[in-house]
């Protein structure tokens, strides 16, 4: 197949997450927060899911600086990379649309948070997480190149095992017995499995 199915599928994705993300951005900067850990870990992480995500994509589709990394792309993989981003994209507006004025783009907790626990939230405590997953994969499947395939996956890896724990932990602090009872009956990221 020519790789620009894929690539510019992969661009139609990435604007689609910015549009879905862009009013609960503006919204975000006026609500006042209590507790952050927004620390120098967290910001270094963003940058590294910033280049992952947008930076080592576009080096691919605008330049032929890493054309020395192209595999050909076939049917099979550009099909389930376009099942991965659909059904991220999809999970993505959900978990923000159920989250609203609760979410962050960091650890955060504003004056009147609220637990979600009802939507894609009811059954795993993370969907927004399991959708940045789906995009990963579907941008690995997609862009066929070994360096700006799976820069996503292997980045939102990294910041999944760093943040998961600490997010976590900052919700039992803050909702205690109440979040408790919810990490019970809830998975992390995939419904009745983890
Ligand atoms: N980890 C969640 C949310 C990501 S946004 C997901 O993948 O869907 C990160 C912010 O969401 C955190 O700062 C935390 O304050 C908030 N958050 C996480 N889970 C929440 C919940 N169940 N209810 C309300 N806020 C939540």
């Amino acid at each position: 197949m020519n790789p620009w199915f894929g690539r510019v599928e992969f661009l139609v994705g990435l604007i689609a997450m910015i549009a879905i993300r862009i009013p609960y951005g503006k919204r975000c900067a006026e609500l006042e927060v209590v507790e952050s850990q927004k620390g120098r870990r967290e910001i270094a992480l963003l940058a590294l899911m910033w280049v992952a995500t947008t930076i080592l994509p576009l080096i691919l589709i605008v330049t032929p600086l890493l054309s020395f990394a192209d595999y050909p792309l076939h049917r099979i993989p550009f099909s389930l990379g376009t099942a991965c981003m659909l059904s991220g994209l999809w999970l993505f507006r959900r978990s923000h649309v159920d989250l609203g004025d609760n979410w962050s783009i960091s650890l955060e907790i504003r004056t009147q948070h609220k637990l979600i626990d009802h939507g894609v939230y009811a059954r795993v405590r993370h969907p927004m997480y399991t959708s940045i997953f789906l995009q990963a994969i579907a941008q690995a499947l997609l862009l066929s190149n070994w360096v700006a395939g799976p820069s996503c996956l292997l980045a939102f890896i990294l910041m999944f095992a760093l943040r998961v724990s600490a997010e976590e932990r900052m919700m039992l602090t803050q909702f205690g017995e109440e979040y408790a009872l919810y990490m019970g009956r809830s998975k992390r990221l995939v419904p009745g499995v983890w």
